[in-house]
């Protein structure tokens, strides 16, 4: 294109020398050929000689000039011409022919000549030469055409320097024009050489005509390689049907363009992610004359993405599906199993004491014991099970089987897997599961109730020692079906304002003055009336909202309790400072950072922790003592008393009773319920106030109802007591704007005189 420029051209837009060097040789032989042919045929009014002379010269000089190295010359040379060749055609007209025409008509061309090769103004320039030139050989020769010929010198210098003038005016805007062309194709050219995204122009059959560098580092080859490749063969087979219809569609003027995601194959023969927008040019009928790729290299973005999706489904410390991936699998498993007449099996595994290994052994070392039991776990499953981290020391299961026996099987293989101890350079520890298996047994039982029935076996297990498997026992679908409905409008309960406290005091038995309350939650179902906890409760562990439910009665009973103490003081009324007694189920109790939750509460309310009680159950403990003991201790560290409710029906052992800091027993309702019946109630009443003697626990009786209980249980050294002798539970707006300090005092009345009285 450079090489093109320099024939047809001078910088400023004339005719190139060596083109108008070549012109003048032309015309000057062409032009004596004739003269000399035409002279010698038709002799005219001069010598043969002379004719001969001036046409040799002239065809002479013709030739001569071929050979003017005009690019070598300066363009002024060339300037140079036009006075020889004025002179030429003086010289022609003083001895050759005298014809009018032919002599102005010669002038013309000269100044035409003078506008396409010379920059403007220089026709103007030499205006007192071509007067002199045109002039002088009529003045020399003076016969009657010399008189006419003078007259239209008037005429012909004007033209001659018009059309000079103008020619050279239209070369100049020629080369503007065009030097506007050129810069903007080459910043164009620069554009699509240097852009970042490979772009590719192909032909409508798919054949690359032009790709850029970019497109080229792509695909590992360079740009020229890959002109007249087909762009399917670069393409993944994987995606060349797409590609393929895509091309059509946008060929066809059924889309605009497309963007979708592809691979190439790189020269090397790795996979290149690329994001393609394609487009098509078209002519002015509409017909697609080639198309555009536009292709940015995504393989990091890709890889993000994909780890993050990766990221979202596993678990980071073992790299097992986390509980998301594992409930899609069991969405999915459902279905199937259903349709093979099988049955899904779901296991629930927890590490044994994981939380005393944890502590013993370091946070490290545990997460590496995690990894491993994780991958002995996984070692044991057939190909098609999943084992999945649910989070903590908890590892799912899911296998499909045709029956127990099955589940026996693969139980029995995730038992073996640990039985030999986890061996690392810095510890070595035995590992011990507690499995709850749950069997589906339709199709339409929901992922969450499955779930909740193997986690519901585990806690079984959990009761029954380390290392012990529960299979869920079989509800029938319509329990499952009502309690999965109840489970859902109590969330829906917890999150309205359904759930209510009553509040149950518990008095001093000498004098009868209000030691503090308990708070007990109830359900203000709004079909079925006010539910007593037994209602709910469970479900509520179950299914897992009795975190949510406890952390509500918690800090509506604080909000309560601090509500009254400030009535109190509002009313004068002295003494001690009613304590607040709250249940905590299990559940809240093994949630990591209950201790701050219960901190969070009493920041909240400004109820004073060394009132509050929390009442938990030896139910409570049985799971992970250990994990119990360090929450209870910051508990404890908080100010907040701990008691443990129920004493007496669980299965607490006396060893570790004294490792907690509790501060006192509630002595379960049923001894004293049976006090008067058997004596071996008795006995336990007394072995257990005896017991929270020694340790120095304050001891409370519940459930009282009549007064011989209470003298009875006056006797046997217990003095704080709670019960319907006393009063019921009732609503806080019942109990009054602020506590009585005594029983006796208390609106609702008690049926009951103070022990004193009676004794
Ligand atoms: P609990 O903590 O042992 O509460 C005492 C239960 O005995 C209460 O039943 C109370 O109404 C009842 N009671 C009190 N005095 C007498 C009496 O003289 N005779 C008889 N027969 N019963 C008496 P309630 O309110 O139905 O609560 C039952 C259980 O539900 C509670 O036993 C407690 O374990 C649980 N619960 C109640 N509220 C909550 C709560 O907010 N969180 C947790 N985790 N459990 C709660
Ligand atoms: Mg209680
Ligand atoms: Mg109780």
């Amino acid at each position: 294109m450079q090489v093109a420029d320099t024939v047809k051209k001078e910088p400023d837009g004339s005719l190139n020398r060596v083109v108008i060097g070549r012109i003048a040789s032309t015309a000057f032989i062409v032009a004596s050929a004739l003269f000399l042919v035409s002279d010698l045929l038709f002799p005219g009014a001069y010598s043969k000689a002379s004719t001969l002379v001036v046409g040799g010269l002239t065809l002479v000089a013709g030739f001569a000039s071929w050979w003017i190295p005009w690019e070598h010359l300066p363009r002024s040379t060339v300037l140079w011409m036009v006075p020889f060749a004025l002179f030429a055609v003086d010289l022609g007209y003083v001895y050759a022919v005298r014809n009018g025409f032919n002599y102005s008509v010669t002038f013309v061309i000269i100044f035409v000549l003078v506008g396409l090769t010379q920059p403007r103004w220089t026709s103007l320039q030499l205006a007192p030469l071509l007067v002199v030139a045109y002039v002088l050989p009529l003045l020399i020769t003076s016969d009657h055409m010399s008189t006419s010929g003078l007259g239209s010198a008037i005429y012909v210098v004007p033209v001659c320097l018009m059309l000079g003038e103008a020619t050279a005016w239209g070369m100049s805007r020629l080369a503007e024009a065009s030097s506007e062309i050129a810069e903007g194709e080459e910043s164009i050219r620069q554009l699509f050489d240097e852009a970042p995204i490979g772009i590719s122009k192909m032909g409508v059959d798919g054949r690359i005509l032009e790709v850029n560098r970019a497109f080229g580092e792509i695909v590992g080859s360079a740009p020229e390689d890959l002109v007249g490749l087909d762009i399917l063969d670069l393409t993944h087979p994987d995606d060349v049907a797409e590609t393929t219809s895509l091309i059509a569609s946008l060929l066809a003027g059924e889309i605009d363009r497309f963007q979708f995601e592809k691979r190439y194959v790189h020269a090397d023969g790795h996979l290149v992610w690329v994001s393609v927008n394609g487009t098509v040019v078209r002519d002015s009928n509409d017909r697609p004359l080639f198309l555009i790729g536009q292709i940015e290299d995504i393989a990091e973005r890709r890889t993000l993405r994909d780890e993050l999706a990766l990221h979202a489904v596993t678990d980071p410390l073992t790299g097992l599906p986390n509980r998301s991936l594992f409930m899609e699998h069991l969405g999915s498993a459902l279905p199937r199993a259903e349709a093979a007449g099988r049955h899904v099996a779901l296991m629930f595994l927890d590490l044994d004491r994981f939380k005393l290994v944890n502590d013993g052994i370091g946070h490290d070392a545990g997460d590496r014991l995690l990894r491993r039991v994780g991958q002995r776990l996984g070692g044991a499953l057939r190909s098609g099970d999943v084992l999945a981290r649910f989070g903590g020391d908890e590892f799912t299961v899911l296998c499909e089987v045709a029956g127990e026996d099955e589940v026996m099987d693969v139980v029995q293989r995730l038992r073996q897997a640990l039985s030999t101890p986890v061996a690392e350079p810095d510890f070595e520890q035995f590992v011990s599961l507690s499995i709850g298996v749950a069997l589906s047994t339709s199709e339409s039982m929901a992922p969450a109730v499955l779930l909740r029935c193997a986690d519901v076996a585990m806690y079984q297990a959990k009761g029954l020692g380390p290392g012990r498997y529960v299979i869920y026992e079989d509800r029938d679908d319509g329990d499952a079906g009502r309690n999965l409905r109840t489970s859902n409008e109590l969330h829906r309960a917890i999150l309205g304002s359904q759930l209510v406290l009553h509040y149950q005091p518990f008095v001093n038995v000498d004098d009868l003055q209000v030691v503090g309350t308990e708070a007990l939650v109830r359900w203000q179902h709004p079909e079925r009336g006010l539910l007593p906890p037994e209602e709910f409760v469970e479900l509520a562990e179950e299914c897992g909202l009795m975190v949510q439910l406890g952390a509500w009665v918690l800090h509506e009973a604080c909000r309560q309790g601090a509500q009254w103490i400030v009535g109190r003081a509002a009313a004068g009324v002295g003494g001690r400072i009613p304590a607040m007694s709250v249940n905590i189920s299990p559940q809240q109790l093994s949630e990591p950072g209950f201790a701050d939750v219960v901190a969070g509460v009493l920041d909240d309310t400004g109820f004073p922790a060394e009132r509050l009680w929390l009442e938990i159950t030896e139910g409570a403990l049985l799971r992970d003592p250990a994990a119990a003991i360090a929450i209870l201790q910051a508990l404890r560290a908080l100010d907040v008393h701990l008691s443990i409710d129920d004493f007496g029906t669980g299965y607490s052992s006396l060893s570790y009773l004294k490792r907690l800091p509790v501060e006192a027993l509630k002595i379960d309702s049923s001894f004293v319920e049976q006090l008067e019946h058997g004596a071996d109630d008795r006995a336990i009443v007394e072995a257990i106030v005896a017991l929270g003697r020694t340790l120095g626990l304050g001891i409370v009786a519940e459930g009282i109802e009549r007064p011989d209980q209470a003298i009875e249980l006056a006797g046997l050294g217990c003095n704080i007591a709670q019960g319907f002798l006393y009063a019921r539970p009732a609503d806080p707006a019942a109990i009054g704007a602020y506590l009585p300090q005594s029983i006796a005092d208390w609106e609702s009345g008690s049926r009951f005189a103070p022990l004193a009285d009676l004794r």
